[in-house]
């Protein structure tokens, strides 16, 4: 059975590990912390990385950052991971979800203006598939309506738009390193600042609502409680884990493109035939290899060819369920019908994409695909 996904090791892993181990540092916020730190700031331009335990911990900072209250909006596409929307919920939000693209299946960025009421504190657009959302778009709306952006780049290592870093843009942004990302560290993620006003508050949240970081600096003479927070530092193991997977950052990127690539000028000719879409890149956009999925004519037809794949080895797994009809948010939702969201939750599906796929896989997969006979 090909397996959807693998979580790739560099070789590196286990001797950072170790050396954290052998260290006595072991905790958060040490030497491998900060390279991962420092990394992310110098490669893609933030003003602060902070590591996180989660990407949805990153984004719970950033709805406390963000200081969401009971009955605030926050606009999220309804074609997301729970977390996108979850962060904000925690603390009391109404979400407003947004339709797809019809080309794509990230938010439509020209039905979101009419979202907004007085009420709305903010916007999350996800880069799905890392393919970046259109920014000046929605950082123009956020502008003229004095909104937060909080980019949720799970998916977006490496990606750009119009030659800026995903996660750069907005005023804040959430990564994950969870095991079925490009680069991973099991669970991990990461909060990017690009707004200075910010920095201090996000270091007080990430260490249990206390002035520790400023106290380590010298900036002020004893540390205690001064704000909210929680413990959202991962420890030094998970740090230096990553930190390996960022060493071979380029090659895996080269790696997973390489392999999209396969699929996408290998399928093009079928799956026209066939009436099936393939991703889309926008010109502003970047592919960074995240994903290759399929949009299938119907859901029948989705189904069948994952049970097909399925018989014939290969694991092939469909996506999200618009979050506007989950069981947990459908009753408080009162929203217009989301068709776009609803045919990707119906007709999507996802490809093996993983660093140690080999060629003659890929081409395993795709004449597996082509022999499919619906
Ligand atoms: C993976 C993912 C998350 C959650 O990441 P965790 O690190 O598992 O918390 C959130 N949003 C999107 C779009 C994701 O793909």
């Amino acid at each position: 059975m090909i397996p959807f996904n693998k979580p790739y090791l560099t070789g590196k892993e286990m001797d950072y590990m170790h050396q954290a181990v052998s260290s006595g540092k072991i905790s958060g916020n040490g030497t491998f912390t900060q390279k991962c730190q420092k990394f992310f700031e110098e490669r893609y331009g933030f003003k602060k990385a902070l590591l996180t335990t989660s990407c949805t911990d990153a984004l719970e900072m950033c709805a406390m950052l963000a200081n969401i209250k009971q009955d605030d909006e926050v606009i999220v596409p309804s074609y997301t991971f729970v977390s996108s929307a979850l962060a904000f919920v925690r603390q009391g939000a109404k979400i407003v979800f947004a339709e797809s693209r019809i080309d794509h299946p990230g938010v439509d960025e020209d039905k979101l203006e009419a979202l907004i009421t007085p009420k709305t504190k903010a916007i999350v657009p996800v880069h799905y598939a890392g393919v970046a959302c259109d920014m000046d778009k929605i950082m123009h709306l956020a502008e003229k309506y004095n909104l937060l952006v909080i980019e949720d780049a799970a998916q977006a290592i490496d990606s750009c738009y119009k030659g800026r870093s995903l996660g750069s843009i907005g005023h804040l942004a959430a990564f994950s390193f969870h095991e079925t990302k490009n680069i991973n560290s099991g669970e991990g993620g990461l909060l990017a600042i690009n707004d200075q006003r910010f920095v201090t508050r996000a270091e007080i949240i990430w260490e249990k609502g206390t002035n520790r970081a400023e106290f380590f600096r010298g900036e002020v003479d004893k540390y205690g409680w001064v704000d909210v927070g929680s413990s959202f530092l991962p420890s030094e193991l998970t740090a230096a884990y990553l930190w390996a997977q960022l060493e071979n950052l380029d090659d895996i990127q080269k790696k997973r493109i390489e392999i999209w690539e396969q699929y996408f000028l290998g399928l093009s000719d079928w799956a026209q035939k066939k009436g099936i879409r393939l991703p889309k890149i926008p010109d502003y956009a970047q592919n960074n290899g995240h994903m290759f999925y399929l949009v299938c004519e119907s859901a029948l037809q989705r189904d069948h060819l994952i049970t097909h794949l399925k018989n014939n080895g290969v694991y092939a797994v469909f996506h999200y369920l618009s979050l506007h009809k989950s069981k947990f948010y459908r009753s408080r939702y009162h929203g217009d019908d989301l068709p776009h969201a609803d045919e990707y939750t119906d007709c999507l599906l996802r490809l093996p994409v993983f660093y140690e796929l080999t060629p003659e896989e890929i081409g395993f997969i795709m004449n597996t695909a082509k022999n499919f006979p619906e």
